[in-house]
């Protein structure tokens, strides 16, 4: 994996600074505890510039996940949505991952954050596809033994920081054992979803994928293609997911910002039956493409354009 690239600015506190300028800490709180809450954010080149995709989705997220840890972000969404696209044009950046994030900063070693001060920032770097260059061929993937953290531990709705050490465990078996990527059963030993994407199936014909109750954060990204599998009309049902389920879909795909969407080739080294050649998978990817690079005016106002 290459390290990540970096911008010629970001956003730090409120101000554009040179990326090697926005420094934190090492007593951050953050760091120690992981109370912190952060967001996945691409943009696309298009033809009318580069547009961000659900921009304020993520914002609206950003934001529930900060309440759900009694974090207040100092800044409104607002400002931090156009700081975003600010961010786009002044690093003359078109496909992009951005990172928001916003944590407790330093001033207690208490596990109690109060009094510490909340530090936010945004970074914008180019990235290609998350999982290597190869991956909307289709990748292999690994059940973890690692489960997936049950929602009465960690709410699995937000992106907190801290709950990621659970999917950088799982990665790092999976990446071990020889894989591209885990997929996580949760406490009951369902399916759950891999370690920063959700997982659909297609059996028959139908698209299938799973919900809250699994211990999924439920992504934008699984959002929007199930709104865009309907307007395809393809059936879809929200269901909880076996084992069993994946070993005998007809085809697997992950979904998320990072990965978009990405095809499953095998699950522990057992080919999914039309794993290279899915006809929904390619279908969605296809009509998911449209979207974010501006090609379908159905969904432009999920487009925020930084000219
Ligand atoms: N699950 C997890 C655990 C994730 O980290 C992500 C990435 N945010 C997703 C699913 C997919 O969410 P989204 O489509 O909103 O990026």
């Amino acid at each position: 994996m290459p390290p990540f690239a970096k911008a010629e600015t970001l956003w730090f506190n409120g101000a554009f600074v040179p990326w090697e300028d926005a420094r934190v800490h090492v007593m951050a709180h953050g760091l120690h505890y992981g109370s912190g809450v952060f967001e996945g954010i691409r943009s696309y080149d298009t033809a009318d510039g580069p547009a961000i995709f659900r921009l304020d989705d993520h914002y609206t997220r950003l934001f529930a996940s900060a309440a759900l840890y009694e974090l207040e972000i100092p800044y409104p969404a607002e400002q931090l949505a156009s700081a975003t696209i600010e961010l786009l044009t002044r690093n003359r950046l078109k496909r992009t991952y951005i990172r928001p994030i916003a944590f407790f900063d330093a001033y207690s070693l208490t596990l109690w954050p109060r009094g510490c001060p909340v530090t936010v920032a945004i970074a914008a770097m180019p990235l290609g596809a998350y999982l290597g260059e190869n991956a909307m061929q289709g990748v292999r993937v690994c059940i973890s033994s690692v489960r997936r953290f049950d929602a009465s531990v960690i709410p699995t709705t937000a992106k907190s920081c801290g709950q990621y050490v659970n999917s950088v465990r799982a990665v790092q078996e999976a990446l071990r054992r020889g894989f591209d990527e885990a997929i996580f059963l949760n406490q009951r030993g369902e399916v759950s979803e891999g370690s920063g994407e959700n997982l659909f199936l297609v059996r028959d014909g139908t698209l299938i994928t799973n919900d809250v109750d699994a211990s999924v954060l439920p992504g934008i990204t699984r959002a929007t293609v199930l709104e865009l599998a309907a307007a395809l009309g393809i059936p879809t049902r929200v269901v909880p997911i076996t084992v069993d389920d994946l070993r005998e879909a007809d085809e697997l795909f992950f979904t998320g910002t990072a990965v978009e969407v990405t095809p499953i080739v095998d699950v522990d080294g057992r080919a999914v039956r039309d794993g290279r050649r899915g006809p929904v998978t390619s279908r969605l990817q296809q009509a998911y493409f449209d979207v974010v690079h501006g090609r379908d005016d159905r969904y432009r106002h999920w487009l925020s354009f930084a000219r």
